[in-house]
């Protein structure tokens, strides 16, 4: 079995070389203590892409000790330093940014032409936004002497596995502390080619940590003492279970948890322009984005419009091989999420709402489901209320801003929301009203390094990106 990361030869992908991975702990690549791996498939085809370490008690405990021994020295160096290793990275990202889109696209089936245009320029950009904190601390404004809080346990989420790992790792190191990451389980490859990275930019020995594993994995690592810092990005349910397993010790915690994002039309909007909006809002990544547009609110005098000019859009969107320049939505990411969609969509039937998909030949192998249309949905249908996860879009309508205000915040959730009106003014007032953690105008689904993000309500608390992203990782 291969431990290291071999890296590719350019002509070949980044994982047919090495199909075998160990977790990272101190630097090297290792077995698992108890000998234990799980396998990974592509979504896409099934086909076996890699066996990877199992992580337990034992190798959390040692990538923890790990961790807290390298924080010693890794806090103690000057902020410019630490700068330089965060900007290597970058670098190294960006150099090696197209092995690592096509072994991310394989291992979670999403458009190449997201993994390469969206996810590591933005992995590269937070690397870079957050190295130019690292010797900035002092002044900005945290107070006179602003201090890493230690080790950070980290959990994140497969659906932009490296982008997830980015927005948690790079604020960590910039402040100093130091991290011990457990990725999904259906996409740990990015997270061990990002372990490499680290090496060949020279970090030292224990400062990243890579525990790959499931959740049991995961509750292993929220649960241990020497981490001072819990980021958790994922389901609320998880979440809920986290808070719990965090309540009555001395550590601080983050949560960025589901989303029910609302894509508000009025009548005033550029028909097609809210139509390219409302697209990206609910099939960007299959719909598996957090703060998805999954409900459109749409004024009731331009519903039929909308919704032609829609179902023409949804006609020329191209389903299939996620390696393909050209395909804009690729696979489901795992057979466990396709059930959970599939389910939801069948109980939008069963309570009445009308289903429509586009002609579209769908492979045979693999995880897939068409985009999908509900109309005539109502605030009390399941598929209006509940998280799907996936690509399908729940039709309402509203007459009036009051009613698309109470329509938009009627859900456990608080994390996203987009408005498209000519009027600045309309903007503004519906942006004061939403209780949502980002509310986009005439756009959706915009992220930038700079910006602070997350959510209201059931969404999680605390904030990522941006100055607030650095003191969720200080004691100011
Ligand atoms: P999930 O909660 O099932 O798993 C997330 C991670 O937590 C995985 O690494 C998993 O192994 C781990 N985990 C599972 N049980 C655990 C436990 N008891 N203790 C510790 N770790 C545990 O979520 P998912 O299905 O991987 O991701 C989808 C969810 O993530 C959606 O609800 C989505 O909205 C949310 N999400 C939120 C954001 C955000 O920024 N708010 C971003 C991306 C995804």
């Amino acid at each position: 079995m291969v431990f290291e990361y071999a890296p590719a030869p350019e002509s070949r992908s980044a994982v047919d070389i090495a199909p075998s991975y160990g977790l990272f702990v101190d630097g090297e690549f290792t077995e698992a203590a108890g000998g234990r791996t799980f396998t990974t498939v592509s979504p896409s085809t099934e086909e076996v892409l890699s066996e990877v370490a199992l992580g337990g008690a034992e190798d959390v405990d040692r990538a923890v000790r790990a961790a807290g021994r390298a924080f010693e020295k890794w806090s103690a160096l000057p902020g410019r330093e630490r700068a330089k290793y965060l900007f290597r990275i970058a670098r190294i990202l960006q150099e090696r940014s197209r092995e690592l889109a096509v072994l991310e696209t394989l291992d979670n089936g999403k458009p190449i032409r997201e993994t390469r245009d969206v996810d590591l320029p933005q992995v590269a950009a937070h690397f870079f936004y957050y190295a130019g904190w690292a010797d900035k601390l002092e002044h900005a404004g945290f107070g006179p002497d602003p201090r890493p809080l230690g080790v950070a346990g980290q959990v994140i989420p497969w659906n932009f596995p490296l982008l997830m790992l980015a927005w948690k790792v790079a604020p960590a190191l910039a402040a100093g502390n130091t991290v011990v990451l457990k990725p999904a389980e259906t996409t740990p490859l990015s997270a061990l080619f990002f372990a490499d990275v680290c090496r060949r930019a020279g970090l030292p020995r224990g400062v990243v940590n890579i525990v790959t594993g499931a959740g049991e994995t995961g509750a292993e690592l929220v649960a241990h003492p020497g981490v001072a810092k819990v980021a958790f990005t994922g389901s609320t349910g998880v979440g809920r279970s986290i808070a719990r397993s965090v309540a009555g010790t001395d550590k601080k915690l983050t949560l960025e948890l589901g989303g029910k994002g609302a894509n508000i039309v009025f009548d005033d909007a550029p028909v097609d322009q809210a139509v390219e909006g409302i697209v990206n809002g609910i099939f960007f990544n299959q719909g598996h984005v957090c703060c998805a547009g999954s409900r459109l609110l749409v004024q009731e005098s331009v519903h039929d419009e909308v919704l032609d000019a829609l179902r023409r859009r949804m006609e020329l969107l191209r389903v299939g091989d996620p390696l393909d320049k050209n395909t804009d939505i690729g696979a489901v990411n795992s057979a466990e999420q396709l059930e959970r969609i599939r389910s939801l969509a069948d109980a939008g039937e069963a309570e009445g709402a009308q289903r429509w998909a586009p002609a579209c030949e769908l492979p045979e192998r693999g995880y897939w489901f068409a985009p999908t249309l509900f109309t005539g949905v109502t605030q009390a249908h399941r598929i209006a209320r509940e998280e799907v996860f996936g690509p399908v879009l729940s039709v309402l309508t509203f007459r009036t801003p009051d009613e698309a205000v109470a329509k938009a915040n009627n859900t456990p959730y608080g994390l996203s929301a987009g408005v498209w009106t000519e009027k600045g003014s309309r903007i503004l007032w519906m942006a004061d009203r939403l209780r949502a953690g980002v509310v986009w105008a005439n756009t959706f689904n915009k992220f930038d390094p700079t910006s602070p993000f997350g959510g209201y309500k059931e969404s999680g608390f605390g904030r990522e990106g941006g100055r607030h992203g650095l003191e969720a990782y200080l004691d100011v």
